[in-house]
């Protein structure tokens, strides 16, 4: 193997020369303390920078056992490491010249702790997967730049972040304890019967609506009520009290502005763990909980409404139901529905982004139109039967419908961001206060139906290339000509997320997709190659830049294809 002196000299040899002649740097290169791999190299200043890797032996790089042995704490001291990375590398001083000259990047991460290409610690080896951009003036290369850049700024970053000695340690292992902390505690709510577990003293606000980072002053820390006290017990925190959300149905209720959404933000944020100093790192919520919402415009194939929907106008049949353009309510039905067939075990819906009709049906409009003039069956009447049919639980915050009261186990008020147990209260109420509506759409649930996808109406190919993949960001990215609007999958937090589904996608479809396979069976063995091979299976190239999702993503963004077909 080269090494870095011969790196060095090689860069100074091609400063001056045409910006093409860097692609001879591809290749490893053995660095005093550590390998630099040159994956890939950009074709220009301008175009997407160049990829690189270094890998740190973990003689070198130091670090105890303790912290990596157990799979959820390697993943939170990668996350640690991306992030000290991160920061180091936006600190650095940049080179000068044209386009990305000088620029070194790693994957952005959100308050979320996640399993992310970009870092690996194992026991042989410390892997950092970044991108550098290699400098230029004008299109010529920029030969001491490039080797000031890659033999003395990147052994600098790589000493400073991704070895033990150098990092903070009680910081580091505050990190990991809280990674496994949350990871312990979600993993006791099913022995509870619980949803969710929204821990006392846990800060639930963001500072705004584009900034993730907790609200720091005037927040109100969450206080449980005490009759829905429960104590979980962690590792390294001890016991916990907090919150607990039962299983079955429960209602959030209370005046506007009350927290109520912040709440349910929390508990759909839950299903990840949270960076120390977040203030939902002890949030928790079940993994296959799914937020649902009303998605109007989106497409849907083939998907089996009849639950919610009954004969549409024109005779439109509504057990393999597609339109390339839905109503509010037709989306919010078939979200639920394929929810439910990639896997969920628990729905979390806000009535700010639900369709008023799906939700409710009151008597006074029962009496109106009557129900054979009415195909859509409410929410309200199959929410109990998709709990004691299939055991899907379902939290809901409604502040605008009592009728709710018949059927919810468990109504928590939010007063000034303060919750409160009022489940007896509103049976009261509802005992008084008689809605008087005819409960619709009959004693069950109704059937599901599992959906093969036609491998075909999935087209990754545009133009020559075999493979185009784009993720702007989380809200839409791109499987060839086709863009998929991911804006109402709303627990997609990183755009990395975005990037690996784009890939598992392509993946999906050319390794596990068949005319007879059923949907939910592609995901779930896309997900299994991940976890057995992590997420280096989706892609050709090493890549950096992807994070891990869950299989109820892949499943939403392949539904919301607009090409897709079923059989
Ligand atoms: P609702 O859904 O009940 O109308 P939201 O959850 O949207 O209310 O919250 C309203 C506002 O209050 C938001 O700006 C939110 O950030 C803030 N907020 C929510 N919870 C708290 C809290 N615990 N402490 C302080 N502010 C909060
Ligand atoms: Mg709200």
């Amino acid at each position: 193997m080269a090494t870095q002196e011969v790196l060095s000299d090689q860069l100074h040899r091609l400063d001056g020369q045409g910006y093409g002649a860097y692609k001879s740097l591809k290749g490893a290169y053995d660095f005093e303390n550590f390998t630099l791999h040159i994956d890939h190299v950009q074709g220009d200043p301008f175009a997407a920078p160049s990829r690189v890797r270094v890998v740190v032996p973990q003689a070198v790089a130091g670090f105890p056992k303790s912290l990596w042995e157990l799979p959820c704490r390697a993943i939170a001291l990668a996350d640690y490491l991306t992030r000290e990375f991160y920061r180091a590398a936006e600190g650095s001083q940049r080179t000068s010249g044209s386009g990305k000259s000088g620029l070194i990047g790693i994957v952005r991460p959100s308050q979320a702790v996640l399993n992310r290409s970009a870092a690996r610690v194992a026991a042989e080896a410390v892997e950092l997967r970044f991108t550098v951009g290699l400098p230029a003036f004008g299109r010529r290369i920029a030969g001491r730049q490039a080797a000031a850049l890659l033999c003395d700024s990147v052994p600098a970053l790589v000493i400073r972040t991704l070895f033990y000695e150098a990092l903070d340690a009680a910081k580091l292992e505050r990190h990991v304890d809280t990674a496994e902390d949350a990871e312990v505690l979600r993993s006791q709510l099913s022995a509870h019967n619980l949803v969710a577990f929204v821990a006392d003293g846990a800060i639930l606000p963001r500072r705004s609506g584009v900034d993730e980072r907790p609200l720091t002053n005037q927040a109100v820390p969450f206080k449980s009520p005490d009759s829905l006290r429960a104590t979980l017990t962690c590792p390294h925190a001890g016991d916990v009290t907090g919150m607990g959300v039962p299983q079955g149905i429960t209602l959030i209720v209370g005046g506007g502005y009350h927290g109520k959404s912040t709440l349910l933000r929390a508990i759909e944020t839950g299903v990840y763990n949270h960076v120390p100093g977040d203030g939902r790192h002890q949030v928790v919520t079940d993994r296959l909980a799914v937020k649902v919402r009303a998605e109007d415009g989106r497409s849907i194939a083939g998907v089996d409404i009849s639950p919610f929907i009954g004969s549409l106008p024109q005779g439109k049949s509504t057990q393999k139901f597609s339109t390339p353009n839905a109503s509010g309510s037709t989306s919010q039905a078939a979200n639920i529905i394929e929810a439910i067939e990639a896997g969920a075990t628990a729905l979390l819906v806000d009535e700010d982004t639900s369709a008023t009709n799906f939700m409710i049906r009151d008597r006074r409009m029962q009496a109106l139109i009557t129900k054979d003039r009415e195909p859509i069956t409410p929410f309200i009447d199959k929410v109990q039967q998709l709990y004691t049919d299939y055991g899907i639980s379902t939290v809901l915050v409604m502040g605008g419908s009592g009728d709710y009261f018949d059927v919810a186990d468990t109504v928590i008020a939010l007063d000034e961001f303060v919750p409160q147990n009022v489940t007896e209260q509103a049976q009261a109420i509802a005992a008084e206060y008689r809605t008087e509506r005819d409960r619709e759409g009959g004693p069950t649930f109704g059937t599901l139906t599992p959906r093969t996808i036609q491998p075909d109406s999935i087209d990754p190919s545009k133009g020559r290339h075999s493979v185009k993949l784009r993720a702007r960001d989380v809200d839409q990215l791109q499987i060839g000509t086709e863009a998929i609007d991911l804006s109402a999958v709303e627990q997609l937090v990183e755009s990395g997320q975005v990037r690996a589904i784009a890939a598992a996608i392509v993946y999906a479809q050319r390794y596990h997709m068949t005319a007879t396979t059923p949907l939910a069976a592609a995901i779930a063995a896309v997900m299994a190659d991940i976890t057995q091979s992590g997420l280096d299976c989706l892609t050709e190239w090493p890549m950096g830049d992807l994070v891990c999702f869950r299989g109820l993503e892949l499943a939403a963004a392949i539904n919301r294809l607009r090409t897709l077909q079923t059989h």
